[in-house]
């Protein structure tokens, strides 16, 4: 076993408005160079939908990430050798089609046009070739369902259902899948570039891209299943989400969890095996889902602890990832899940799902049944089609809605509604605190880098703070302070 910690981030889907703020500060951060017009490190994506860019989950078409076979992970364009032979002409890059031609407003003609009968019109110029044209398509082109109507029959997440049906009016259902780098496990864009410049850190697993040994081959675009490395058409090199390292490693959150209005988000540590990594990415698909869970460990076993300061995890990092809220809502709990597992990449952005709008008077079990999202819908996007663990995350959603508003409004014993989703009364609360009124440092709890190396420090300042070795419950002096 060789224990490694990784940053991830959990998103609570059923409190994402929609609003896209995540997106922003992102864009101002980090893609304003020219050429980076048309990345979006942080999108929002309406479901149903085809998503950014387009078709981005249909693999048939993109050939991005992971496969198996005779049990053995490929990755899914082929390996080194036809990489090779593929060098100077990737056959399965998107093109500029499924992203969009980037533009620019013309809007000195909205300030010094002469006044007119009609207001005037800023004409849109693209920022390619400078000439003026119409906006076809965006980054966010099916938002709120807008363009539902004529993508969502294309949407894969509909296998095994009758979209046209779900498509209907009266029918349709909709939710917010806000997407970043998933900064995974086991990354399909770091096994695709021949120069070796794209690479998962060592210290807290966030992926990142080396700008000077980047040679544009664009591998890792087409690697990646979910699309989340971007080519600059200026500088000639891949970017892509950096999970804000410069702040994490500060202790602070990424600029979309930090601005998101819904405070959805959660960002911790979590502990995970590197040595089972091929091993858990190759299992069938259906058991995709919990051989991810099998990677992780738990923090708060001793053992784990030993082994993990052996492996050279720094105590900061183990005491984070025994106060993480990530692990909680992943592995304790299981209410978070991975997107699209059978990508195979093992991701680490994972998603609570939303439940949908609820009569007072139905339980949580029956409700599941009436539900306006297909768990079926929801099972294709999160667990490789398994509706089981999707269901038994909505219903202990639902058993939480149920018990608070019990406990809030009387009625029946509040408890009763919980056993049927294997919940107690006091799990429930904490579920409830962290979900509904979690603090910031609940939220986040993010370790800085390295602190306790530092030199010259009070110590009797640091014995305050959570990163503290002393504070670590598996650390000599602990113990010696509990003796
Ligand atoms: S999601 Fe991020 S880490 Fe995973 S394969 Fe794509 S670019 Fe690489
Ligand atoms: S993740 Fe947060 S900021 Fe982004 S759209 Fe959802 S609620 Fe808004």
């Amino acid at each position: 076993m060789k224990i490694k910690a990784q940053m991830a981030m959990v998103l609570n889907l059923d409190k994402c408005l929609g609003c896209h703020t995540c997106s922003v500060p992102c864009k101002n951060a980090w893609t304003t160079a020219p050429g980076s017009e048309y990345m979006w490190f942080n999108n929002v994506e309406t479901k149903p939908g085809t998503g950014y860019p387009h078709l981005w989950e249909n693999q048939n078409l993109h050939k991005g990430g992971w496969t198996t076979k005779n049990g053995k992970l490929r990755l899914k364009a082929g390996g080194k050798l036809r990489k090779y032979t593929q060098i100077f002409g990737n056959p399965n890059l998107p093109g500029m089609e499924q992203y969009y031609e980037p533009w620019n407003f013309d809007y000195k003609s909205l300030t010094t046009s002469p006044e007119q009968k009609h207001q005037p019109m800023a004409q849109a110029y693209s920022s390619v070739t400078g000439q003026p044209m119409t906006p076809k398509s965006g980054p966010n082109w099916d938002d709120d369902l807008g363009g539902t109507h004529v993508t969502g029959q294309d949407d894969p997440n509909f296998a095994g259902l009758d979209a046209k049906a779900l498509l209907e009016f009266q029918r349709v259902f909709m939710l917010h899948l806000p997407r970043l780098c998933e900064h995974c496990l086991n990354p399909a864009c770091v096994a695709s570039c021949p120069s070796g410049a794209i690479y998962k850190r060592d210290e807290d697993g966030i992926v990142l891209t080396d700008q000077t040994r980047c040679r544009s081959w664009r591998f890792c675009m087409s690697g990646c299943p979910y699309k989340k490395v971007y080519f600059n058409w200026k500088s000639h090199h891949s970017q892509k989400c950096i999970f804000c390292y410069p702040r994490v490693e500060s202790g602070q959150p990424t600029l979309c969890a930090q601005s998101c209005t819904g405070r959805i988000r959660y960002i911790g540590v979590m502990l995970y095996d590197a040595d089972a990594v091929h091993a858990m990415a190759s299992r069938p698909e259906t058991e995709l889902y919990q051989a991810h869970l099998d990677v992780f460990l738990d923090p708060n076993d001793p053992a784990v602890c030993q082994q993990a300061i052996k492996d050279g995890i720094p105590h900061p990092f183990i005491t984070a990832a025994q106060a993480s809220p990530t692990y909680k809502l992943i592995a304790e709990w299981k209410l978070a899940l991975p997107l699209h597992p059978e990508f195979r990449t093992l991701p680490m952005v994972w998603y609570i799902p939303p439940a949908s709008p609820q009569k007072p008077e139905e339980q949580a079990g029956d409700a599941l049944e009436h539900m306006r999202i297909p768990p079926r819908y929801l099972a294709n996007l999160f667990t490789a089609g398994d509706e089981a663990p999707v269901r038994s995350a909505l219903h202990k959603l639902l058993a939480l809605r149920n018990y608070m508003r019990q406990r809030t409004f009387g009625g029946e014993e509040a408890s009763q509604c919980l056993e049927s989703a294997g919940l107690d009364p006091q799990t429930t609360e904490a579920m409830y605190r962290l979900l509904a009124v979690a603090r910031y440092e609940d939220r986040f709890v993010i370790p800085t880098a390295r602190r306790e190396n530092a030199q010259g420090e009070d110590v009797e300042a640091l014995k305050g703070y959570a990163g503290y070795p002393g504070n670590c419950p598996c650390s000599p002096q602990f113990k010696g302070r509990q003796a």
